[in-house]
């Protein structure tokens, strides 16, 4: 039996002789099901038309995405810690290829994922690297496809390593989270966004939704309740979703100037 994947959003379902009738996560107000319908399509059938292309973005930060752009066009990053690596974000394609070299850089001791637009294919990531994969309890409804990896983790902040931390945000989904990093970016840290903040295409703001594709924007409160969520660590480096999307320096100054930005922008008049 194949474990089927949504080719909108890459979420992967339990195995089974057949797909699901349809995908919650692309239902939901914050995806789309394409005008095409609903698509499906499995481990298999990827590993033959694409392939994971990997971006170093500074020695010890390694970005992994499908090739061609495949789904949501997700991205996980290897953050090569002093403490062991750490594997933010997962996405839907793990060929025998990407399992060989991520074994060859140490493997991964540590998983934890942002939201349910990354769950993605969770469950056989974290069994190909036996690690737990973390995951907010607030969004517990969106796992798809449970299974003896998934770690439920609760409240505001959790110590994943002894230098990387998760924060939840919320806003985006309930459970939306950071990672923040302190010994990257030459000490200075790093925060790895995804959709709790989104690095906007000048690569020197963010902005905050809660749904990107379909345009819906956050209340204030939510807003200020991201920044205050941050508002603990420093961070020089910020890294968004997608290869191209990182703040390269003075991202804590950027992130609190769009966050001024934004809620000017949302204010009455
Ligand atoms: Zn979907
Ligand atoms: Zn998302």
């Amino acid at each position: 039996m194949d474990a089927f994947i949504c080719t909108t959003c890459g979420t992967q379902y339990p195995p089974a002789a057949k797909p699901p009738p349809s995908c919650p996560i692309c239902e939901d107000e914050r995806q789309y099901v394409p005008p095409s319908g609903q698509g499906w399509t499995t481990q298999d059938k990827l590993a033959v038309t694409h392939v994971n292309g990997w971006h170093q973005y500074e020695p010890g930060i390694i970005g992994v995405a499908t090739q061609p752009r495949f789904a949501i066009g997700q991205r996980a990053v290897l953050l090569r810690t002093a403490h062991g690596n750490v594997l933010w974000d997962c996405i839907s394609m793990l060929d025998e290829a990407t399992v060989s070299l991520v074994k060859a850089l140490g493997g991964v001791q540590a998983m934890a994922i942002s939201h349910p637009h990354f769950y993605t294919a969770m469950n056989e990531w974290g069994e190909a690297f036996d690690v737990d994969v973390h995951v907010h309890a607030d969004d517990r409804d969106w796992i798809m496809r449970s299974g003896p990896r998934i770690r439920l983790w609760e409240g505001e902040t959790l110590r994943l390593t002894a230098d990387a931390t998760l924060i939840r945000g919320g806003g985006h989904f309930a459970g939306s989270s950071m990672l923040h990093w302190a010994g990257g970016a030459g000490g200075g840290g790093i925060v790895c966004c995804s959709d709790t903040a989104y690095v906007a295409a000048d690569r020197a703001h963010v902005t905050f939704m809660r749904s990107y594709p379909n345009l819906l924007p956050l209340p204030a409160e939510r807003v200020r309740a991201i920044a205050n969520a941050l508002a603990p660590f420093n961070f020089d480096k910020m890294f968004g979703n997608f290869f191209e999307s990182v703040i390269e320096k003075g991202a804590k100054q950027a992130f609190d100037r769009s966050v001024e930005r934004y809620l000017a922008a949302i204010a009455d008049h």
